[in-house]
C-alpha cells in the first residue's frame, strides 16, 4: 500500500450513490474526490496514476448499517476486503475498547471505518442482559436520560434499544415498555443522537414506531408489516435496516438453494477471499442469531413483503447484515461478504439494483449523518469500489471487485487473500491478469 499523489479513473460507469451518472472520469487526491467529469474526458494531470475504467463501474464505498465487530480488528479488515468501507456496529463493549477500536479504524486505511452504539438499552432481566450481568439496563422512563447521557459520554455514535421479550430465543423475559422506549428516544433526540430499535416481532415494531424511534432494525417473521404501518413509518421519517442476510437463516427458506447467503460459499468471487473457517460456516449455514429455535409459523417471505411495502411507502431502506462472525466463533453471516448477499436479497424484495446500491451507500450516509461519504462527488472521501460489469443491471456484479480505495488509499486485496486463505490457496492459479488497472 502506498499513497499516490493523484489517481484518475477514466472511461468508467459512475454510480454516484443514487443513480448512474453516465460514463466519465473520477479523480482523487489526498483522500478526497477532486473531480467528477462525465464528458469530455479531462487531460490527466502530470504525475497522475491513470486507470482504464472501460467495462467497469465505480461505486461509493459500501456501508453496512448493522454489524457486530466484537472488538475484532480482523472483522474490519475482512469488511474492507469486500468493499465495505464503513461499518455501523450495533452493540459492543466494554466502552473503552469500543472507543479505541473506533479511533483505530478512523486512522487505519487498511480497515473499514467504524461507528458504534456501544452498550445497548434493555430491560432489567431482559434480553440480552439476562446473560450479561454487567450490562447496564433501563429500569423505567425516569432512568432513560441518565442511560443515554452515559452512552454519549462513552462516545456512542447512536443509541441501540432492544425491544424484545426473548420469545425468539425460546424465553419469556421482561421487555422495555412503551413509556421507557419513548423516554429513551426523546433523551437521544435532545442530545443529538439517533436511535435504532431492535424489533423482531409485529408487537415490537409497533411499539418502536409508536415510541418515536428513528430506525427499526430486523423485521417480523410471523407476519408482514401492513400498509398502515408502512405509511406511518414514512410519514414519521423513519428508516429500516431489515438484515435480510440474517433473517433468511432465522426462518429457513424452502430450499437451501434459495439462500442468498449460503450461495456465497460457492461463488469464487467471494469464497476465494474468505478465511477457511468463515467459508465453512457460510457453506454449512445454521440458524440465525436472532431466532435460535425457528417457530413453525415463521416465514422469511414475510420479511421480504415488509421490505417491499416499506420501500413503496417511501421509508428509506438501509442495507445491513447483522454480521456476527468473529475469529473465535464462526457465524454464517460474515463481515463484508454478507453485504453482497444483502444487496441481492433487497433486489429479491423488490428494490431495483440501483436502489439496493443506494441502500448501501447514499441512504445510510444520509440517515446516519455521515456527510463526508456515500456519494461520488467532489469533496467527498475517496472511499471507492471498482467492479467489473454493471451492478445496476446485475446486482451480483458488486462481487467482481477490481479495486478498493479507502480514503484514497488502495487496499491490497491480493495480499489480504493470501493472508486469510489456507495453504491450499497458494496452489490456486494466479488471479486474472488485469488490463490497465495498476
Ligand atoms: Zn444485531
Amino acid at each position: 500500500m502506498s499513497r499516490v499523489r493523484r489517481v484518475l479513473i477514466e472511461g468508467v460507469r459512475i454510480f454516484d450513490g443514487e443513480s448512474v451518472a453516465g460514463h466519465g472520469s473520477v479523480e482523487f487526491a489526498g483522500g478526497v474526490i477532486t473531480r467528477v467529469v462525465t464528458d469530455p474526458a479531462p487531460r490527466p494531470p502530470v504525475s497522475c496514476e491513470v486507470i482504464d475504467g472501460t467495462g467497469l463501474t465505480l461505486l461509493p464505498g459500501l456501508i453496512d448499517a448493522h454489524t457486530h465487530v466484537f472488538g475484532a480488528e480482523s472483522n474490519l479488515e475482512l469488511a474492507l476486503a469486500f468493499g465495505v468501507t464503513t461499518e455501523l456496529d450495533m452493540f459492543m463493549g466494554p466502552p473503552e475498547a469500543t472507543r479505541s477500536l473506533c479511533e483505530l479504524a478512523g486512522r487505519r486505511d487498511d480497515l473499514a471505518d467504524l461507528r458504534s452504539s456501544g452498550l445497548l438499552a434493555s430491560a432489567p432481566g431482559g434480553h440480552p442482559g439476562v446473560t450479561m450481568p454487567l450490562l447496564p439496563t433501563v429500569a423505567g422512563p425516569d432512568r432513560a436520560d441518565a442511560f443515554v447521557a452515559a452512552r454519549q459520554a462513552e462516545g456512542a455514535h447512536f443509541i441501540k434499544i432492544m425491544v424484545d421479550d426473548g420469545a425468539n430465543h425460546g424465553m419469556s423475559l421482561p421487555a422495555l415498555d412503551r413509556a421507557t422506549v419513548t423516554a429513551l428516544a426523546d433523551a437521544a433526540r435532545r442530545r443529538g443522537l439517533l436511535t435504532v430499535a431492535h424489533v423482531s416481532a409485529v408487537w415490537s415494531a409497533r411499539l418502536a414506531l409508536d415510541s418515536g424511534v428513528d430506525t427499526l432494525t430486523h423485521l417480523p417473521l410471523e407476519a408482514a408489516l401492513d400498509e398502515a404501518f408502512a405509511r406511518r413509518a414514512a410519514a414519521g421519517g423513519r428508516a429500516v435496516i431489515p438484515t435480510l442476510a440474517m433473517l433468511e437463516l432465522s426462518a429457513p427458506r424452502p430450499s437451501p438453494a434459495l439462500c442468498a447467503g449460503r450461495s456465497l460459499a460457492h461463488d469464487p468471487r467471494i469464497a476465494d477471499h474468505l478465511p477457511e473457517q468463515a467459508r465453512t460456516a457460510i457453506a454449512e449455514g445454521h440458524e440465525g442469531l436472532c431466532v435460535e429455535r425457528p417457530s413453525p409459523g415463521h416465514r422469511f417471505r414475510h420479511a421480504l413483503s415488509s421490505v417491499a411495502r416499506l420501500h413503496r411507502a417511501g421509508v428509506p431502506v438501509l442495507a445491513g447484515t447483522d454480521s456476527n462472525h468473529r475469529p473465535d466463533r464462526a457465524c454464517p453471516v460474515v463481515h463484508g461478504a454478507a453485504l453482497h448477499a444483502e444487496l441481492a436479497l433487497l433486489v429479491e424484495a423488490g428494490l431495483t439494483p440501483a436502489q439496493a446500491l443506494a441502500a448501501a451507500t447514499s441512504a445510510p450516509a444520509a440517515h446516519f449523518g455521515l456527510a463526508d461519504r456515500g456519494v461520488i462527488a467532489p469533496g467527498r472521501r475517496a472511499d471507492l469500489v471498482l467492479v467489473a460489469g454493471d451492478p445496476t443491471e446485475d446486482i451480483t456484479a458488486t462481487r467482481s471487485i477490481e479495486a478498493i480505495w479507502r480514503s484514497g488509499v488502495r487496499f491490497d486485496r491480493e495480499a489480504h487473500r493470501r493472508r486469510v486463505t489456507s495453504g491450499a490457496a497458494t496452489e490456486r492459479a494466479a488471479p486474472r491478469t488485469k488490463r490497465r488497472t495498476p
